[in-house]
């Protein structure tokens, strides 16, 4: 993918700050973190979103995260993290090549959760239904 920004640092084109670089996976830190620290893991092959990303990949990015994870905790003395990914344009996908964020995150670090919404009465079960249905 020759526009890419992902693809352009796993090739060496641009510079990133990268915390690890494994067989099949970059991690770096974000160019504009949500928190100083904010870290990305991205596979060193070109895929646009999870749906697209093989299980096996999959599976090598989310161990990458925990040992970030991990490496936040000790490092940085993060009191815990948050793992997100961005799925398509309407989930705040802006680089369409799938990759996972790693948030540290402090006591106190005036980052709020989401706003919750709730179910009417008996909403959830047609909630449920429509998705365990293509499951
Ligand atoms: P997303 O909304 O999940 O697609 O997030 C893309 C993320 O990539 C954003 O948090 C950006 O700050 C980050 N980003 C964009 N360009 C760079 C770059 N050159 N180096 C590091 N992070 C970047
Ligand atoms: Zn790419």
């Amino acid at each position: 993918m020759d526009n890419c920004i992902f693809c352009k640092i796993v090739r060496g084109e641009i510079p990133s700050a990268q915390v690890l670089d494994a067989d099949k996976v970059l991690a770096l830190l974000d160019i504009s973190p949500v928190n100083k620290g904010h870290v990305l893991v991205v596979p060193k092959e070109h895929f646009e979103t999870m749906l697209d990303v093989p299980d096996n990949l999959l599976k090598d990015m989310i161990l990458a995260a925990k040992k970030v994870g991990k490496g936040m905790r000790k490092g940085l003395k993060a009191d815990g993290f948050n793992l997100s990914m961005n799925n398509f344009a309407a989930a705040g996908q802006v680089v369409f090549h799938a990759h996972l964020h790693v948030i540290p995150r402090f006591e106190n670090d005036g980052l709020k959760h989401w706003p919750q919404k709730h179910y009417d009465e008996g909403e959830m079960d047609s909630y449920r239904e429509k998705i365990a249905t293509f499951l």
